[in-house]
């Protein structure tokens, strides 16, 4: 079965720039387990030209979010590999409330019973110097303020939601990358016990 405690199973919530995809690159080398962007999975679909990429690029352009249908589809189709069954760290979903329930479900049909999830949390101004430097072809300053406002106005139902059932751990995100790395593995255990 899939629900054994030893299987790392995470959700890392955070705003855009926060480190997400920094952190759980670490941890997919520190833990063995498969990284899953679903920002990377639809960059990919854009650059190969897909009906999806093409569906999406627009919405991605603009910073505004993918419809949750399409984003459930994608996590439910990624967590049928086989690589998931030894745990997974999932950066950028969920991003709302209905993705949040949504995945309930997904993980219940593979017998998943637990995941843990990491905030990383940094201030607007930081999101905002953050972004400025890093050039990502939808880091411009509009689609940014786009950005940080479905943030705030929607991942925060999602954060609530894991909040509620306290299995939410808050991570100060503004501190180095190492340090920052080495909070997370402080939370999660040493590897390999
Ligand atoms: P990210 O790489 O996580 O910053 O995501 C880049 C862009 O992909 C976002 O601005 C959204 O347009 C889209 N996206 C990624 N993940 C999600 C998600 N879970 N829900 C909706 N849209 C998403």
């Amino acid at each position: 079965m899939d629900n054994d405690s030893e299987t790392m199973r995470l959700i890392l919530i955070g705003g855009p720039g926060a480190g997400k995809g920094t952190q759980a690159k670490r941890i997919k080398e520190v833990y063995g387990i498969p990284h899953i962007s679903t920002g990377q999975i639809l960059r990919d679909e854009v650059a190969k030209g897909s009906e999806l990429g093409n569906q999406v690029k627009g919405i991605m352009g603009r910073g505004e979010l993918v419809a949750d249908e399409i984003i459930l589809n994608l996590i439910e189709n990624r967590l049928k590999l086989p690589d998931s069954k030894k745990g997974f760290i999932l950066d950028g979903f969920p991003r709302t409330l209905e993705q949040a329930e949504g995945l309930e479900p997904i993980l219940k049909r593979r017998g998943v019973t637990s995941v843990k999830v990491l905030l990383l949390n940094i201030s607007d101004d930081e999101i905002l110097k953050r972004l400025m430097s890093r050039g990502r072809a939808d880091d411009t300053e509009e689609t940014i303020a786009n950005r940080i406002q479905k943030f705030h106005n929607e991942t925060q139902d999602a954060i609530d939601y894991y909040n509620e059932r306290a299995d939410l751990v808050r991570i100060n995100g503004e501190q180095e990358i190492d340090a920052v790395a080495a909070e997370i593995v402080q939370v999660l255990g040493a590897p390999g016990k």
